[in-house]
């Protein structure tokens, strides 16, 4: 057994006060992850605050249980004081915006399965053969003795359903399927989480095709790339959360191994996605731009002109690619 996975199942059986806390800019993942973790360790009697400092993208609501994620302001305000700060699927210490605060004065756990985790706690259970954050968790409430009941169940299988791509990505291994296969026993509904993707606004539709109109092709179509700008978005009454999944529609086109999708969320704030196929390192590249992920999928924000940002994003990718397919068993084709 994993000596930092025993220590944090033994220090959270001797905690009373827990504060659980994501990443910004949520993913499914991360949402299952910190509720099934607050669930859990309330089923033990414990006292659990869970926060994302970010807004959650309206169609997680879906589940009535994502209202217990607390804003950074609504803790700050109940006065809690925690002694441990759980902190889950985050790679480094500022992905979890302004929860930072509670970082000296707590004992601070991480859990996640990113290769670009920088271990800021004090103890780190970093492991990237999970497929989802929400498989460590569902290991953690295991060896804790929680019950797990339909609700708790589906709510953990979002975990891994989301960060495999509905158990399609080359992440979906033995053990996801296992887990999945466990929770299903326990009452897990798939088909109540992929309805959460499933319920979409005519205006997504029109973003989507805007998306597509701005797409353009590099290296005999090998990199797709897109953007939206914040105009885009509020030409078209949507959000950053209504272009979800845009980058995976960029991957799914025949030839393409890496997709890019530029998302200016905020003016002059851009976050930008990338997805691979078969073999092209994206969080190498997420790393060199400041941010990080997993190989098939990874990430990063940058701040200034979307234009120049999309030239700077796309000239870095364009050099990477080429150093990294010299090397490639691929080149030949
Ligand atoms: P996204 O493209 O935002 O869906 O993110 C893909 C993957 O990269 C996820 O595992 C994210 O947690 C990770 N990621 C995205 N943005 C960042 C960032 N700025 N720093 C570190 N990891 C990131
Ligand atoms: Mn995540
Ligand atoms: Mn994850």
């Amino acid at each position: 057994m994993n000596r930092d996975f025993l220590s944090i199942v033994t220090k959270l059986n001797e905690s009373k006060h827990i504060l659980v806390v994501g990443h910004i800019m949520p993913d499914g993942d991360d949402i299952s992850s910190v509720l099934s973790a607050k669930i859990g360790l309330e089923r033990l009697g414990k006292e659990v605050l869970a926060g994302i400092d970010w807004r959650i993208p309206w169609y997680f609501y879906e589940f009535e249980e994502v209202n217990q994620i607390m804003t950074f302001e609504q803790i700050k305000e109940s006065g809690f004081k925690p002694e441990v700060l759980l902190i889950l699927d985050a790679s480094s210490l500022d992905r979890i915006g302004r929860f930072q605060e509670y970082f000296e004065t707590t004992n601070v756990f991480v859990v996640d399965h990113h290769a670009t985790n920088t271990l800021f706690g004090d103890h780190n259970w970093v492991d990237t053969k999970f497929g989802s954050t929400a498989q460590m968790v569902m290991r953690i409430n295991n060896e804790l003795g929680v019950p797990y009941d339909e609700n708790l169940a589906t709510l953990n299988l979002m975990g891994i359903a989301t960060d495999t791509g509905f158990f399609k990505y080359s992440n979906a291994d033995e053990t996801v399927f296992s887990d999945a296969t466990k929770l299903v026993s326990l009452g897990g509904k798939v088909y109540l989480v992929s309805r959460i993707f499933e319920n979409k606004r005519i205006e997504q539709f029109k973003l989507l095709s805007i998306m597509i109109d701005h797409l353009k092709l590099e290296f005999d179509n090998k990199i797709a790339y897109s953007f939206l700008s914040k105009a885009d978005y509020e030409n078209n009454n949507c959000s950053e959360d209504d272009s979800g999944g845009f980058v995976g529609e960029l991957r799914s086109l025949k030839g393409v191994e890496l997709a890019i999708f530029l998302s200016e969320y905020v003016t002059d704030e851009v976050h930008i996605s990338f997805r691979s196929k078969d073999w092209f390192d994206c969080s190498k590249l997420a790393t060199i731009l400041g941010g990080g992920g997993h190989q098939r999928a990874a990430g990063c924000s940058l701040k200034g002109d979307l234009h120049v940002i999309v030239e700077e994003v796309i000239r870095e990718a364009k050099t990477l690619f080429l150093t990294s397919s010299r090397s490639s068993v691929n080149l030949a084709e």
